[in-house]
């Protein structure tokens, strides 16, 4: 019996684990892949502190070393679903079922997909959601992003390294990104904005990618464009089905919680990018980790 399990080694679920080993208490980090979550998905980030530009990966590593030290158990494995036992908690696995007195659901989210004809079938042969994976892939091609946050807007300045031209469309006029990333797309010579236009159809030849159908929404115009590959950032879903059962999600499956990261059910808290709230960052994932291990320590200590 863990004192408790965290879901996700994601930069929440690793503070959130790093603070309740520090407490002593039995831990164990529960993780489908490999630790980092979206930081494995991040080219540079130069808004966390401490650091002026570090790479996500990098970044991931500084926070999953020092877990070992302090006794954290790193497990791999799919969670399933996670059973309210009352005193105790049963996540399933498929490597297995694990018992807990406290859970920490820190699974993040998703990257959306457009569900236009063409996308499933040239995924990873041009399309991709992953621009620090597969960037290097496109070298002196024409790239075109799709989408007008943070991450399309980062990650076309990251492709520009690569890439011999760097399109973003966007279904407005406007960006949602931070204005500090809108400044530099706006005065890179490489990149090209497409405004008011969606994606309609992804088509390529045998091999890969070789153009995108594009409609103007305001004038119906319908283009189609050569692109060598073609970058998804349109958003995030909550990673939570696997909690459905508990009761514990809106209706767009985020958890609400109290400031102490509590939910609905009793022992089990969530942190992170899985949290109802208003700023996803890094930095904010971390804090709620922190406040979660804290929380969790003091729980096990009443008990
Ligand atoms: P995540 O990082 O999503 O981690 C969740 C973890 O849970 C994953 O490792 C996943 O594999 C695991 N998991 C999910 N389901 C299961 C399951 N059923 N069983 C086991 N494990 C599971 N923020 C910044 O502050 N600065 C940036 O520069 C920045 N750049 C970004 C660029 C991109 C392209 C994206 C997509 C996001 C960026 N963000 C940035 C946002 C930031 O990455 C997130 O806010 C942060 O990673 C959230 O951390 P998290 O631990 O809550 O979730
Ligand atoms: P996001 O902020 O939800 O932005 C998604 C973008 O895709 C929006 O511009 C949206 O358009 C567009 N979009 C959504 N559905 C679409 C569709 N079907 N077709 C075409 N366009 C569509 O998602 P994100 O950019 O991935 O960011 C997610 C979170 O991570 C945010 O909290 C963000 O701040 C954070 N993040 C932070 C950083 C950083 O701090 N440097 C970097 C990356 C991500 P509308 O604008 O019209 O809604």
């Amino acid at each position: 019996m863990y004192d408790t399990i965290i879901i996700g080694a994601g930069p929440a679920g690793m503070t959130a684990a790093l603070y309740a080993a520090r407490g002593n208490l039995k831990v164990a980090l529960l993780e489908r892949g490999i630790p980092g979550g979206q930081l494995n998905n991040t080219a540079d980030i130069e808004n966390y502190p401490g650091f002026a530009k570090v790479s996500g990966p990098e970044l991931a590593d500084h926070m999953f070393q020092p877990l070992e030290g302090f006794g954290v158990e790193y497990i791999f494995g799919m969670v399933s679903s996670v059973e309210d036992q009352g005193d105790h908690k049963v996540v399933h696995t498929d490597s297995g079922d694990f018992q807990a007195k406290t859970v920490v659901v820190a699974t993040g989210s998703a990257h959306r997909s457009l569900g236009v004809p063409g996308e499933a079938e040239y995924n990873s042969r041009g399309v991709s959601y992953c621009a620090v994976c597969d960037g290097a892939f496109f070298r002196d091609e024409d790239i075109l992003v799709v989408g007008g946050g943070d991450s399309a807007v980062e990650e076309a300045l990251f492709l520009t390294q690569m890439g011999k031209s760097v399109t973003i469309v966007h279904r407005r006029d406007e960006l949602r990104a931070q204005k500090v990333l809108q400044d530099r797309a706006f005065a890179n010579e490489k990149i090209r904005f497409i405004w008011d236009s969606v994606v309609k159809e992804i088509k390529g030849d045998e091999r890969k990618v070789q153009s995108v159908v594009l409609e103007n929404v305001k004038t119906g115009m319908v283009t189609e464009e050569a692109f060598g590959a073609v970058f998804i950032y349109v958003g995030l879903d909550a990673v939570s089905g696997f909690v459905k059962d508990l009761g514990i999600t809106d209706e767009n499956g985020w958890i609400p919680t109290d400031k102490e990261m509590k939910t609905k059910v009793d022992g089990i808290y969530a942190v992170g990018d899985i949290r109802q709230k208003d700023l996803r960052q890094i930095t904010t994932a971390v804090g709620d980790g922190a406040v979660a291990g804290q929380q969790v320590y003091k729980y096990i200590s009443e008990q």
